[in-house]
This record gives C-alpha cells, sequence and structure tokens, in this order.
C-alpha cells in the first residue's frame, strides 16, 4: 500500500464536497458530505449516509472506466468519505450527457420526460452559481478561453466513451443511464475525468419499473431517497 500524503489545509468548500491540500503538491483529499443541495441551493437538506455513499459509488465508476483506458483524477478510496485525487485545474465547463429525455431538457424543450433519444446529446454549461450553469454552444468556450478547441473535443469524446462504459455496465444491472453530469480538468498537459459520479450527478431509472433511484427523489420530494441511494449502491457493487 503506498503511503497517504498528510492531510493539509481546506482549499474549498462546495454543495457537496470539501478539497484538502495534501503535503504532496500534486494530490488532494476529497472529502464526501451529506449535505444534499438542489436549484442552485435553493432546496437544502441532508441525505443521510450519501457521503459514504457517493463515495464508494465513485470509487467503483472511476476504477471501472481507468479499466477501460480512460483517465481519471482518482487514485484510491482512504476511508469511508474521502478519497485521493490527483489535483487538477478544473475546466470551468460542466458537460451533461442524455441518453433520453429529462430534467432541464425536457422543460427547456417542452418534451416529455422518458423519450428515448436516438443517438446520445453532448451538452455545456458554464460553471457558474451566480448565472445558474447556464447552457452554452462549445464555441462559447473558446471565445472565452474558459477551454481551447482541441480541449473541448477531447471532451466530447471522453464523455461519449464514459456514456458508453457507464451504460453497459448499468444496463447489465438493469439500470437505465438517463442522463449525467462531468467534469473535467487539466494535469501535467493531459485532461482527466474529475468530480463525482453518483445518484447526485446521474439519472438512474429501474429498467423494469422506471423507478427513479438518483437525487430526483430529494428535487421532486418523491420519497425514499435514502433507500434509493443504497439501492444503487448495492446493484453496482454486485
Ligand atoms: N446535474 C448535476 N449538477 C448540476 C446540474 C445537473 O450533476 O448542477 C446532473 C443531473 O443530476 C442530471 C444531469 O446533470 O443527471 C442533467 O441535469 P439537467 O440539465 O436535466 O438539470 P436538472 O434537472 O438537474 O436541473
Amino acid at each position: 500500500m503506498e503511503s497517504t500524503p498528510e492531510k493539509l489545509e481546506m482549499l474549498y468548500e462546495g454543495k457537496a464536497k470539501k478539497l484538502y491540500a495534501t503535503s504532496d503538491p500534486d494530490l488532494v483529499i476529497c472529502y464526501f458530505k451529506d449535505d444534499a443541495t438542489a436549484f442552485n441551493a435553493k432546496k437544502r437538506g441532508t441525505i443521510e449516509d450519501k457521503g459514504a455513499i457517493n463515495n464508494r459509488m465513485s470509487e467503483l465508476f472511476f476504477g471501472l472506466l481507468e479499466n477501460a483506458g480512460l483517465k481519471t483524477h482518482f487514485v484510491r478510496r482512504l476511508n469511508d468519505r474521502e478519497m485521493l485525487c490527483k489535483r487538477l485545474q478544473i475546466i470551468p465547463v460542466e458537460t451533461v450527457v442524455r441518453n433520453i429525455v429529462a430534467g432541464s431538457m425536457a422543460k427547456r424543450l417542452g418534451l416529455e420526460e422518458g423519450r428515448e433519444l436516438s443517438f446520445p446529446i453532448v451538452e455545456y454549461y458554464y460553471k457558474s452559481d451566480p448565472l445558474d450553469d447556464p447552457l452554452i454552444y462549445p464555441e462559447h468556450a473558446i471565445l472565452f478561453e474558459w477551454a481551447t478547441a482541441p480541449e473541448l473535443e477531447t471532451i466530447r469524446s471522453l464523455a461519449l466513451k464514459v456514456n458508453e462504459e457507464l451504460r453497459r455496465f448499468l444496463d447489465g444491472r438493469g439500470i437505465i443511464l438517463v442522463d449525467f453530469k462531468i467534469e473535467f480538468g487539466r494535469y501535467h498537459g493531459d485532461i482527466l475525468l474529475g468530480d463525482e459520479i453518483c445518484p447526485d450527478t446521474c439519472r438512474f431509472w429501474d429498467k423494469a419499473s422506471r423507478r427513479k433511484l438518483d437525487k430526483d427523489r430529494f428535487r421532486r420530494d418523491l420519497g425514499d431517497v435514502e433507500q434509493a441511494y443504497q439501492e444503487m449502491l448495492r446493484r453496482v457493487e454486485d
């Protein structure tokens, strides 16, 4: 077992995670909280054990993606709530991949949730709390120098590969990957997948019943939020 660098000062506290510097300048420790927010923090709450579940689920998904040859920031899980990660320079563009109409796409375009898309679509959002993460064209990111054109090409291709891998894996467990959000960052000249992959950032529906097993249970007050997170973890751990 490799030695773990010493945990140093907190660098940043987000809505669901805290980030700590370590004695290794290339590594950070990511702490997963139980705090839940929705609608840009206008709705707040806690989901019991969410931090531990998201930490473990992210470990499993990052491991799966690494095995498929995709580079991520994940180094290893340290304990229930902490993960050791490579320190990325985060690109302020959130990438969303959709396989089925849901959420903001349904609302924006007046479509019914649940319609299957004939091919996955990749969307980009500018990462800005004051602006509510607006939908952008990739050209906006290039124009305003949030990312370069080659970086965006890489991001698009990686996002579609992540979708393929996760979709196949989840399908084998009777789960539909409806959509998800991922973030990327720069690391020594490379683009790595960062952040987390969990029910906070993905929509998961049970294939047979179409029951929601993700944060929409919290966003929409559907009840059984904790149970849904636990069930998702059980099904991906199996
Ligand atoms: N998502 C996220 N963080 C955000 C916005 C969206 O993780 O700030 C995820 C969300 O869980 C879903 C996907 O990205 O899996 C697409 O979300 P959508 O644009 O439909 O927005 P929402 O309905 O969540 O407002």
